[in-house]
């Protein structure tokens, strides 16, 4: 399958920035019982949802953490506790480094934990940032934690407020040390809401940047484990296996968390929150937070199949019985025209043999005989269904062809594939106008914003983009150009699920995180 292009549509965007705060071992109902503003905020332009460690993986710093910023998981980074001897880090690096080294980004890690940054206990596990930040407690205590966690945090404001990384870690370990030290009681409530008050002076330094307005950034706050009651982890019990991830930004739609949270789709979001499509050979695990399309609607004629050719051949085949050699100038009779004035053209080229109403049923049925039979898939066509059924996405088919046309072409493609297929007359106004999506849309019960709709024609294109929705183009005759919230590519082929994932993400005009 060959590499699927970037999007055309490019209009001026904001660049893009990304912030992760770790915060380590915070009690996902603790968290949620307890005043912390500063994540709320996140979690309402965006989301806020728990993550289960998952079976395989020690609930322990090291694995989760390494999972968490590599977008792999345990059995490839092959941390498996809290010594990092004999890790893999180095063919599945921390998204700071992968960024820097690969990509010459500006990155910035700030933690107080020596394995995170240290090659204490065969660390470090960001290897290569451009800027870190190493500040490491005087005893391990709860009370030098906190001192820490306030000088990784005033670091953190410094350099987010004046210098300009585009990927960001910053680590506070303080909640984490205090569970270990007094249990998750009142000591550790308070660590966390301090841990919350420190999260919002790092975003107040981001929200304060001189460049903000022409910046668009992402933020994910994520925590690796949590804690039994007495304080500790590693085991298997709920309490200690539920983590949770928040996360704000352009392609995140408020109040809409994925499905399925995993810690390594920290990762993954860091890249696609940045435009860095990953690369298959990282062979990443997790998948970015962007949702994905509810829903995938297709025109049909000259999206999904060609049945112009054969409407040709149809009328051609009858003529030819009826002493008429079609050429050229038949051509406005019959393309792109309605059976009767097909019919009522035959009828005059050919003397009048016979009625134009009899003309106009033969053609019907001789077309859809030719469709049922011999309809020809646009190339990439069957791919892409296949692959979107595989991956579970509802498809809509949105034709302004008769019903009868098709329902023959669904013989040829599988009906069973589309939850909804809407035809020419099934609604109050047809293409341009956005009534025929909107009916595909409604009888999903899914968000216009959140489909993708693929279209041939500047018509077709006209209703989609009139019902909300995100719009492909792949021209057939006539060229569309690309806009805002509208990709045009060639054809379907090489099309993937990561791809349409960031055209919806870019089609979203969400950035919640930024207003
Ligand atoms: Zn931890």
């Amino acid at each position: 399958m060959s590499e699927p292009s970037q999007p055309a549509s490019t209009p001026p965007r904001k660049v893009r920035r990304v912030l992760v705060v770790g915060i380590d071992g915070v009690r996902h109902d603790v968290l949620l019982a307890l005043p912390t503003p500063h994540i709320d905020a996140v979690a309402a332009a965006g989301f806020l949802t728990a993550v289960e460690v998952a079976d395989g993986t020690p609930t322990m710093s090291g694995p989760c953490w390494a999972t968490i910023v590599t977008g792999v998981t345990v059995d490839k980074h092959a941390v498996w506790s809290n010594d990092f001897s004999g890790n893999r880090l180095r063919v599945f690096p921390d998204f700071a480094t992968r960024l820097a080294q690969q990509d010459g980004r500006r990155t910035y890690v700030a933690a107080g934990w020596d394995p995170l940054v240290t090659v204490a206990d065969g660390g470090p596990l960001f290897a290569h940032p451009s800027r870190l930040s190493y500040s490491a407690p005087a005893a391990d205590t709860p009370e030098e934690w906190e001192e820490c966690d306030e000088r990784i945090t005033e670091d953190a404001v410094r350099v987010l407020g004046t210098d300009d990384p585009e990927a960001s870690f910053v680590y506070l370990g303080a909640p984490d040390e205090t569970a270990h030290f007094l249990g998750c009681g009142d000591a550790y409530e308070r660590s966390v809401v301090r841990a919350d008050e420190r999260l919002g002076r790092i975003v107040a330094a981001v929200r304060g940047r001189a460049g903000y307005d022409a910046e668009d950034w992402t933020v994910i706050v994520v925590t690796d484990h949590g804690h039994v009651r007495a304080g500790g982890h590693g085991g298997r019990s709920g309490a200690e296996r539920t983590a949770w991830v928040a996360c704000a930004g352009p392609g995140v739609i408020a109040g809409r968390a994925p499905d399925r949270v995993r810690h390594e789709d920290v990762a993954a979001h860091v890249y696609a929150a940045l435009g860095r499509t990953a690369d298959r050979h990282w062979t990443l695990d997790g998948r970015p937070f962007t949702a994905g399309p509810k829903a995938v609607l297709f025109d049909m004629d000259g999206t999904l199949v060609d049945t112009e050719s054969l409407w040709w051949q149809t009328v051609e085949g009858l003529a030819r019985e009826l002493g008429h050699a079609l050429g050229d100038a038949d051509l406005p009779a019959v393309l792109g025209r309605g059976v009767h004035d097909t019919a009522a053209h035959l009828h005059e080229v050919t003397g009048g043999r016979r009625a134009s109403a009899e003309l106009a049923a033969e053609l019907d049925r001789r077309f859809l005989a030719a469709v049922q039979e011999r309809t020809v898939a646009r190339p990439g066509a069957v791919e892409l269904l296949d692959l979107l059924e595989r991956d579970g996405v509802p498809l809509g088919l949105v034709s302004a062809s008769p019903r009868s046309v098709v329902d023959a072409v669904l013989k040829s493609l599988g009906a069973y594939r589309f939850q909804v297929t809407v035809a020419e007359g099934e609604t109050p106004a047809t293409k341009p106008a956005p009534d025929p999506y909107l009916a595909a849309v409604r009888s999903l019960g899914v968000p216009a914003a959140a489909c993708v709709a693929v279209e041939d024609t500047p018509v077709g294109v006209a209703s989609a983009e009139a019902a909300g929705c995100v719009v492909l183009a792949v021209p057939s005759l006539t060229p569309i150009p690309a806009a805002p919230g509208r990709t045009v590519r060639d054809s379907l082929e090489g099309i993937d699920l990561d791809w349409l994932r960031t055209l919806v993400a870019e089609g979203s005009d969400q950035a919640g995180w930024s207003k």
